[in-house]
């Protein structure tokens, strides 16, 4: 079948992927002129299977409530005039309910750690090299509570099929011996061997790489505008190529299957022809620091859900990245937050790298309340959805590429996990 896939971020280009390998005669579509250059950029590097409990939790709330108002909290709501935003909050306080949580959770833990096997399969096939490392991930704890909480959580997660491992501070400091440079503090982490880390950039290039050389088309600088149906299926795509190619101009393109993997932007396709996609983009920041000749900066993927910031190595680089802000569509950094990350960093390790220059970017997850993605089918049977993965988007990119295919291809996918229907 001719199948389009809209949207060149990880989670198009593995969807795009998974579909070649199934014999479809696949193009990918993108407003960017490569693939990965919007939320799949510059992000946190964590394939962090075991650690995907949502935001949306019992305790959420009143988190958000204390850092109201304060410019660097990890957690910020600022409330605008857009009905959508409400409504998507109204949502989200839902989603806190304890049993929403725990049915969210094992949701996105199932997919998550199927995204994790298929990741491995796809380096064993490919070979595919994206600074990628092995070595688990460590969420390290300073206060008692919340790692006597963390203990209870993983315990929790482990009867669902989470490999997290409560660790002595000793023990931290084996698995990451830069968390010596804080030791004194340290009362604690939560250890997952099975998790890894690595550059998603880096990854969605080389995969998209190797897709063209499997025969994928790539139609970059296309913005697709509006999706045409019949009621039935969908007849058509609008686009709007600006750039001087043998493309440029309007144009509507058609196939047989159409994908929608746009990330942030699906609900602004999807809601004029009434496909519910309840995602709105929650901004997050990184910082990108160069390690140079300095030793103090961590090997292994590291979680502060204190900050809730994440600690990346890739290669030569150490990536800071997390926080979250409900504030619409805008990208500028706040210079108060990318300091923040900066802070932090030297704060917990003196010695990770060098202090100038830092390449800062700020990239908008596309977040349902539930943190749950839209992976499936629609009303419209030849439109289907890989879109709203939020803070995991990285993590569960393969798994969800290769269900999608198997949805497409009439098999049952080896997941469970809720998928969209029509
Ligand atoms: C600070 C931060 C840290 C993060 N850390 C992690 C992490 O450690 N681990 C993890 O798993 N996830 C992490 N994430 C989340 C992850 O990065 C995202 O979930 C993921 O990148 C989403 O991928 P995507 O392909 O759906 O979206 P995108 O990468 O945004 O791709 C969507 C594509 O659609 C294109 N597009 C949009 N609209 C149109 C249009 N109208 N026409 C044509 N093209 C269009 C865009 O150009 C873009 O290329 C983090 C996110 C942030 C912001």
């Amino acid at each position: 079948m001719r199948i389009v896939v809209f949207g060149a971020g990880v989670v198009g280009i593995t969807a795009a992927w998974y579909l070649a390998a199934d014999g479809h005669e696949v193009t990918v579509v993108d407003r960017q002129p490569g693939p990965g250059l919007e939320t799949s950029f510059a992000n946190g590097g964590q394939i962090s299977a075991s650690h995907a409990a949502p935001w949306a939790n019992p305790s959420a709330p009143l988190t958000i409530l204390k850092w109201l108002g304060r410019a660097d909290a990890p957690l910020l709501f600022r409330p605008r005039m857009d009905r959508r935003q409400w409504r998507w909050a109204m949502q989200f306080l839902v989603e806190c309910l304890p049993s929403r949580t725990l049915s969210n959770t094992i949701q996105c833990m199932n997919l998550a750690l199927y995204s994790r096997d298929c990741l491995e399969a796809l380096r064993a096939t490919t070979g595919i090299e994206y600074d990628q490392l092995t070595r688990g991930i460590l969420e390290f704890h300073f206060d008692p509570k919340s790692f006597a909480e963390a203990a209870k959580a993983a315990e929790l997660m482990r009867e669902y099929g989470g490999d997290r491992e409560a660790k002595t501070a000793d023990e931290c400091v084996a698995i990451e011996p830069a968390l010596a440079a804080c030791r004194e503090r340290l009362v604690g982490g939560i250890f997952t061997a099975g998790d890894e880390s690595g550059d998603a950039h880096r990854f969605t290039q080389e995969l998209a790489r190797l897709a063209a050389a499997g025969g994928v088309a790539f139609r970059w600088g296309t913005t697709v505008e509006a999706l045409v149906t019949d009621g039935i299926s969908v007849r058509g795509a609008r686009c709007f190529t600006p750039v001087d190619t043998e493309h440029r101009g309007r144009e509507s393109i058609e196939t047989d299957i159409y994908v929608i993997a746009l990330g942030s932007y699906s609900p602004l396709l999807l809601a004029p022809i009434g496909v519910p996609a309840p995602i709105y983009p929650i901004k997050g920041y990184s910082a990108t620091i160069a390690v140079g000749s300095h030793r103090g900066a961590p090997l292994t993927s590291l979680s502060d859900p204190e900050r809730k910031l994440v600690f990346s190595r890739l290669g030569e680089r150490l990536r800071v990245a997390g926080t979250a802000e409900v504030s619409g569509y805008g990208r500028a950094l706040d210079r108060i937050r990318c300091a923040a990350l900066v802070a932090r960093t030297f704060e917990l390790f003196p010695d990770a790298g060098e202090r100038e220059p830092v390449q800062f970017w700020a990239g908008l997850r596309p977040a349902t309340p539930s943190n749950v993605p839209l992976v499936g089918a629609t009303r419209y049977r030849n439109l289907f959805l890989d879109t709203g993965h939020g803070t995991l988007g990285w993590t569960m990119a393969c798994g969800s590429g290769r269900a999608l295919a198997d949805l497409i291809a009439g098999r049952k996918p080896h997941v469970d996990f809720a998928f969209t229907r029509g």
